[in-house]
């Protein structure tokens, strides 16, 4: 039996998982990888989120690197088909496992975020690391903390006469940076925005992100790569998740007002509106368990002024 387990971890160790990626043309020279709208796990090897990549005159910006070293690798190795230019450039959206854990594949690039993304990398990266190597496993090999080492600060960045709007806006984390790119008017919404796909709160607010969503939507852009979900080239996932965003608030609140409990929440049929949302029972339910004792003690604090 030990021979056996210590066989199949040489085995796992030595091929490495494949994640069968494919970029998909958005516009000229601007492509990105689809990820699965399901939650992690050992058989998607937590290919969950998409990655975006844009070609410039010298060089490659990537936007996001995914939640594993492998998965990064063949994400260089995919635009490597592509263009010989070096992948100079790489923006971490926000602090999420599933949008930077791929760094350490980027020895030789430079690493931008906000302030705040870097600090919560640096602080919490090997805590993800650590839930991840249990849900996902083998296809975590390799993964390490590599904190980005660029502050973004300014509305504008150009990188070898490339440039991109930056948008410094806030909701689903504390820090979620949005990227505008002109030229071809594709709008990286980060996970601001998931199409389709029920919205992951465990870091949200609502009011704010709603209010980040309300900005978005007055953007004149032709494509939206969403952080979850497929392509959108309406303003119909930012309206949908709105929709959804108040639903959520709604929920929360009046069931504190009436004292339900989380089980009498989560017994509800699922809007007509949100039954096209993939995940919708997974996310709701998580969003229940982790924002209904905020809900409950606001309303308590409010019972006793
Ligand atoms: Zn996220």
């Amino acid at each position: 039996m030990k021979t056996l387990l210590l066989l199949l971890s040489i085995f796992s160790f030595c091929f490495s998982f494949d994640f069968k990626l494919k970029p998909i043309k958005l516009a000229k020279n601007s492509y990105y990888f689809y990820g699965k709208e399901e939650y992690f796990s050992v058989k998607n090897g937590g290919d969950i989120s998409n990655t975006a990549f844009i070609i410039t005159k010298n060089s490659v910006i990537l936007i996001d690197t995914g939640s594993s070293y492998e998965y990064a690798e063949q994400v260089k190795k995919k635009i490597k088909q592509i263009t010989n230019k070096p992948i100079k450039y790489v923006i971490n959206t926000h602090h999420h496992p599933d949008h930077f854990l791929g760094n350490n594949a980027f020895s030789n690039s430079e690493i931008f975020s906000t302030e705040f993304t870097k600090n919560e990398i640096a602080q919490n990266g090997d805590l993800y690391i650590a839930n991840l190597n249990n849900l996902v496993q083998g296809a975590m090999n390799g993964t390490k903390i590599k904190v980005p080492n660029e502050i973004l600060k300014s509305n504008e960045l150009n990188l070898d006469g490339y440039k991109l709007k930056l948008f410094y806006l806030d909701g689903h984390t504390k820090s979620d940076l949005v990227i505008y790119d002109e030229n071809t008017k594709i709008l990286y919404a980060a996970d601001l925005v998931f199409n389709k796909r029920t919205l992951a709160t465990p870091h949200a607010n609502i009011p704010d992100w709603i209010k980040s969503l309300e900005k978005l939507k007055k953007i004149n852009y032709k494509i939206l790569v969403p952080g979850h979900g497929k392509i959108d080239r309406t303003k119909n996932a930012i309206n949908e998740d709105i929709a959804y965003l108040h639903y959520l608030d709604n929920t929360l609140k009046n069931s504190a007002r009436h004292g339900f409990d989380i089980f009498e929440i989560l017994a509800r049929p699922i809007p007509k509106e949100f039954k096209s949302f993939t995940m919708f029972k997974e996310e709701f339910e998580r969003s229940i368990i982790n924002l209904y004792p905020k809900y409950e003690k606001r309303r308590m604090k409010n019972y006793q002024e």
